[in-house]
């Protein structure tokens, strides 16, 4: 036997570390791919096995790298490359890296906040185009008066023999549902598809509106070129939409694209309309309401620059732009920018840090910006700039405060309050007022003993709803049946404590019977159309009472509203949280910039048993920008945000003993990776402001330091150890880096 002794070189076999849907905070190693020669780049999706058995999963690229903790011959080959070339652009498939390991999230689980989850299953990206339908074979084959007893479905089924395809946003337009056309699909007629050819018969425009000299100084100071972030703050109806309206405008003039974060879409249709009135390019729209469908392909419009403006929520950060232009989020203070679960991130930190990576500025605005904002631009690290008067002719409302302290209350409304609605509806105007509580009423009580319904799985009252009668936990969901009599002293004696909007809504509509008096909160406008529908009876200007949560308090323009009414201003006054100041100041400002935005003047009332209080004072009399500033000053003399930087590390389990025990090694375990000098400290672990919920006992521990670079390491060390610690496993736990609720 001869022995080879001419030796091969070693084929340069690379490893790809790719990203995979686990909870592990790690990328896994596999071989490239048999058979396939070009390199992979990051970005790209892969099928790769993993686990047991044949089981294999849609996995991201990361990178590439020489040498595996796991010995070569135990490594697996990639199995499919599903895209050659990466979806996402290299800066912002970097980003999120960044934010996966800022965020202290497992990078895999993370992804689904990046993909659209048709993508994340594998399929192709879908073509640019709008989302529509075609007939099929089937469909084509049939007569023309097929379905004449089903008028819709024949009004559909014409309507594509005439014309090929059409836009399911144009079907819509003629009142043919996407419940229509699941019929149709689902009796294998039509098909969904791709339109290229928006069907949108062109619509006259609407003309940018001659700005005020203020409107005019902000557009001028935003660049169009190269990072930098303007804070807009500007009174609610000041014009703020408008500037971004004009800035938009001449950015998607140079060919480039626009990316606009607002809260919530769905709420807010108006919102949309105003873009769509404004400009004729496609727009690309991302919310929860999409179907999966839906939102692949408006995330392609987005990636493939078919959309010049692309609007959404929170996760829309993560849209690939091809080119982008301006970032812009509106209502830059509100909560919902921040992910509360799973991967917990900041969508309006994130535009900050897209647009100095993507070279393009950022604009945040609001009316009552975040106090991390306002010390940004107190440190020029963002520019200011102000909008201090209402556009047009509405001029600010005027602000009282009703001490309610001895008053006789009318399920819980002053007789000064009710009387200025009066006045108003008798003035042929629309009132609004504002209880932040939905249901009928937040309490069941026993009069003779004091007995008080509670949910046996969270520390909260059941809330008693009517339609049918009942109780339900808003923590949990759960629904005991309503009990006839007291299970503490059988006393048939039961009665209902405070208030909820439906309970509102009812005395409401008992002082006021010749007015329409509208609900709007969670429970109201359930159903599909139902706030469109409430929305357009306002906007018909006939006097009536809007009743409701902080539904109301997002970003509607109502002219015709004169009246806000606040039944209790005192939540957020003795919160243990300490953003609860903040929050209740922007919440109260909000709703009550819902006044006077026409041209006639508005009014806000604000009910309170603490009329007397200075945060109260303050804020009535000085306005949000000394508010802020006193709120900064005594932020800063106890190093909370945006002076600290702070992260919450929970645990719940089925008894308190098990999650304190494991925030307690976790403290030790924290405390042990510190030098003796320690920077970062830690407070806890402590219950839970709400401590048991859903039948877990909740717990936390708080990381806190001066500087992000003290706290980053430690929390990444701290989470990679205690995800291999055995004790991690008696409890769910999770890390909120800048965390924004603190319950
Ligand atoms: P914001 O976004 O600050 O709440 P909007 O942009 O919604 O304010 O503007 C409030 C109202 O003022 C809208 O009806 C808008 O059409 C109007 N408006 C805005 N800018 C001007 C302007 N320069 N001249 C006249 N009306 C304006
Ligand atoms: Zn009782
Ligand atoms: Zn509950």
């Amino acid at each position: 036997m001869t022995k080879n002794t001419q030796q091969q070189p070693a084929p340069v076999a690379n490893l790809y570390q790719v990203a995979i849907p686990s909870p592990l905070r790690k990328q896994f190693d596999y071989l490239a791919p048999a058979d396939y020669h070009d390199t992979l780049l990051p970005g790209c999706r892969v099928r790769a096995p993993f686990g047991i058995g044949n089981r294999s999963l849609v996995g991201i690229i990361v990178g590439c790298t020489s040498s595996s903790s796991v010995p070569r011959s135990r490594l697996k080959a990639i199995s499919e490359v599903i895209d050659a070339e990466p979806l996402i652009p290299e800066t912002l498939f970097n980003l999120f890296l960044w934010a996966a390991a800022y965020y202290q999230h497992p990078i895999g689980e993370a992804l689904a906040a990046v993909f659209p989850s048709l993508l994340r299953q594998g399929e192709a990206a879908p073509g640019p185009g709008e989302p529509g339908w075609v007939l099929t074979t089937h469909g084509k084959g049939l007569p023309e008066t097929a379905l004449k007893n089903a008028p819709r479905q024949q009004q559909l089924l014409n309507l594509l023999q005439n014309q090929g395809e059409a836009t399911t946003a144009h079907l819509k337009s003629l009142g043919i549902t996407s419940a229509i056309t699941r019929q149709l699909e689902q009796k294998g007629l039509i098909a969904p598809t791709t339109v290229i050819q928006a069907s949108t018969a062109a619509k006259p425009l609407e003309a940018p509106l001659q700005l005020t000299p203020e409107q005019q100084q902000a557009i001028d100071k935003v660049t169009t070129e190269g990072f930098q972030c303007s804070l807009l703050h500007g009174e609610t109806g000041s014009g703020k939409t408008e500037v971004y309206l004009q800035i938009i405008q001449r950015i998607i003039e140079q060919g480039r694209q626009a990316l606009v974060l607002v809260p919530e879409i769905s709420l807010t249709p108006q919102t949309l309309k105003r873009f769509s009135n404004r400009f004729g390019c496609t727009i690309a729209a991302l919310h929860s309401g999409l179907t999966n469908r839906e939102r692949a392909l408006a995330w392609e419009q987005a990636r493939t620059g078919t959309a010049p403006i692309v609007i959404g929520t929170r996760s829309a950060i993560f849209t690939p732009l091809a080119q982008p232009g301006i970032i812009i989020a509106d209502e830059e203070h509100d909560n919902s920018f921040k992910q509360r679960d799973g991967f917990r991130y900041n969508a309006r930190d994130l535009a900050v840090l897209r647009g100095q990576r993507e070279n393009i500025p950022v604009v945040l605005g609001s009316a009552t910006p975040s106090l991390e904002s306002l010390h940004n631009s107190r440190q020029n690290r963002y520019q200011y700039l102000r909008l201090s008067q209402r556009a047009g002719n509405a001029r600010q409302p005027d602000w009282s405060v009703i001490d309610i302290r001895r008053q006789t209350l009318q399920q819980g409304m002053s007789e000064q309050l009710l009387s200025a609605i009066g006045k108003t509806l008798k003035a042929g105007n629309q009132a609004m007022v504002f209880l932040n509580r939905r249901g009928f009423a937040p309490a069941l009580r026993c009069r003779d003993c004091g007995w008080i319904a509670n949910c046996h799985r969270c520390d909260a009252h059941l809330t008693f709803h009517r339609n049918p009668d009942r109780t339900i936990c808003h923590h949990c969901e759960h629904n005991p049946p309503l009990p006839a009599t007291c299970p503490a002293c059988r006393s048939n004696r039961l009665t209902l404590l405070g208030q909820g909007t439906a309970r509102a809504e009812e005395t409401l509509q008992q002082c006021f019977p010749n007015f329409p008096v509208l609900r709007i909160d969670r429970d109201s406008t359930r159903k599909k159309q139902a706030m469109a529908n409430m929305l357009d009876q306002v906007s018909t200007g006939q006097p009536c009472v809007l009743v409701g949560t902080q539904m109301l308090a997002k970003g509607h323009h109502f002219p015709d509203v004169t009246l806000v009414a606040i039944v209790d201003a005192d939540a957020g006054l003795f919160s243990p949280d300490f953003r609860a100041p903040e929050k209740m100041a922007q919440l109260i400002l909000q709703v009550a910039g819902r006044a006077g935005r026409g041209s006639k003047p508005g009014q806000v009332l604000l009910q309170s048993h603490h009329a007397d209080h200075p945060f109260l004072e303050l804020l009535s009399t000085r306005g949000y920008s000394a508010f802020s500033e006193q709120l900064l000053t005594e932020r800063s003399l106890t190093g909370l945000p945006p002076f600290g930087y702070m992260a919450l590390l929970k645990a719940e389990a089925r008894s308190p003993a098990t999650s304190e025990a494991f925030l307690n090694f976790a403290r030790q375990t924290a405390e042990s990776f510190q030098p003796d000098d320690a920077q970062a400290t830690c407070l806890g672990p402590l219950p839970a402001p709400m401590e048991k919920r859903r039948g877990r006992f909740r717990y936390q521990l708080t990381l806190a330091a001066v500087e992000r670079k003290t706290l980053q390491p430690l929390l990444s060390r701290l989470c990679l150890y205690l995800e291999q610690a055995p004790i991690s496993r008696t409890v769910r736990w999770a890390i909120d880096v800048d965390p924004q609720d603190m319950s």
